[in-house]
């Protein structure tokens, strides 16, 4: 990797302003009911606290819409962290401000204070040079360990970057650089990625990246139906977008270009409606009757991806396979989920990228089983598209 990470730097006895995602779900009661975001960030926060550092945590949580929202308030999460590290941690009352500059000065080696939601203040969102001016001046040291925002240049991103002298990365955010960084430049090969979800239009780019690096591509979720209707067959009732057939033609005319091997279901689940009680049935991918909804890949397809997936030494992922939020749509990516725990298991590398995804590995019960899950859902889908992440590439080489 080329920025500088944690490991690289001098934490004894310094004020390390960490920017974290603990941009966590809460519930009415502003309870955590998944503090996945704040496990996932305790191997930075550890190492600066063991090295003698002394912590100041910035995140953003939810949307406040730049204006104070007792509702949006991080104590509930200085709180967890507390009870997950054993040690108190200070909730500030703002994330800039004389009184915040006070208790930073005053802090102790090994200490911890969170700051309060960034997104208080509109200037974060609009990466406003004196508000990161100020969120700068608390720290002697930033560290970036929040990859779920890395491709938004924020205040406490990007901007803060101009007024520090050591930036670097946290480790979260070196691990997500590992295995999507060498998936993307180095991987071994054979290479396969499977991408689905909902529509062509938000994946053409990262279809267009993939091109240039995959031996196959593995297709799935609704815009299989584009790819279908792009070459004449009935979809039914299925989610097409009209304005992408073209797009799709000229997609399976790339592949052929760059010799990527781009597969399509040969057989998909159908039903009437999209409902918990729905009717669903197996059809040909060809034979999709009319009315019917397609909304999983079918028996036959799962059979081929699996033995892709198998023969393959890197396995990214990216796009459920259907509409796996109801259980007689879910079997496609499930199966796609376990194949790759098989994959996992026989040496292979395999990730995971994308929000639905990753909900989906879970719902199955192998989070476990997977080399890699993102945990940035926009972050990781503009990582694949090739672009550059504003809040890495402001980090320290
Ligand atoms: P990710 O968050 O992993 O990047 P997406 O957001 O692109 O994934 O897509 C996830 C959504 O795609 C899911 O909510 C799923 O229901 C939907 N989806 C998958 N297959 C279909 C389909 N055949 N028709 C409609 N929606 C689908
Ligand atoms: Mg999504």
């Amino acid at each position: 990797m080329q920025k500088k990470t944690l490991s690289d730097i001098a934490i004894q006895g310094k004020r390390v302003l960490m920017r974290v995602d603990f941009n966590v779900p809460l519930d009415e009661e502003k309870t955590i009911t998944d503090d996945k975001r704040i496990v996932e960030a305790l191997p930075s926060i550890k190492a600066v606290l063991e090295n003698g550092g002394r912590l100041i945590l910035m995140s953003h949580l939810g949307r406040p819409k730049g204006k104070p929202t007792p509702g949006l308030s991080l104590a509930p999460v200085a709180a967890r962290l507390s009870r997950l590290l054993e040690i108190p941690v200070i909730m500030a009352s703002d994330c800039i401000g004389t009184e915040v500059m006070q208790q930073v000065l005053a802090m102790q080696d090994g200490e911890v204070i969170m700051l309060e939601n960034l997104r208080f203040h509109p200037e974060e969102e609009a990466n406003d040079p004196h508000f990161a001016r100020e969120l700068a001046s608390l720290g002697e040291i930033y560290v970036n360990d929040a990859f779920g925002t890395a491709h938004r240049a924020h205040a406490s991103t990007e901007g803060i970057t101009h007024y520090v002298q050591t930036a670097v990365a946290g480790y979260l955010i070196e691990k997500e650089l590992r295995y999507l960084g060498k998936a993307l430049h180095h991987p071994e090969r054979p290479f396969i990625a499977i991408l689905g979800g909902s529509k062509i239009s938000g994946k053409i780019d990262v279809l267009e990246n993939l091109f240039n690096k995959v031996d196959a591509l593995l297709i799935g979720g609704a815009m299989i139906f584009t790819f279908f209707r792009a070459q004449g067959m009935a979809t039914g009732k299925s989610l097409v977008e009209d304005n992408k057939l073209e797009l799709a033609l000229n997609l399976m005319e790339k592949a052929k270009e760059k010799n990527v091997r781009l597969l399509l279901p040969t057989d998909v689940v159908v039903a009437q409606e999209i409902t918990a009680g729905a009717n669903c049935q197996k059809v040909s991918a060809e034979a999709i009757p009319e009315g019917m909804i397609g909304a999983d890949i079918g028996p036959e397809t799962r059979e081929r991806y699996r033995q892709e997936i198998l023969n393959a030494q890197t396995v990214l992922w990216n796009g459920p396979m259907g509409i796996f939020e109801i259980d007689c749509f879910a079997e496609g990516t499930f199966a796609i989920a376990k194949a790759m725990a098989e994959a996992t298991g026989s040496g292979a590398t395999t990730i995971i990228g994308g929000g639905d995804s990753a909900a989906a590995v879970a719902k199955a019960g192998l989070s476990g089983e997977m080399t890699h899950i993102s945990t940035g859902g926009g972050a990781s889908l503009e990582f694949l598209e090739g672009k550059k992440l504003p809040g890495i590439a402001a980090l320290n080489d």
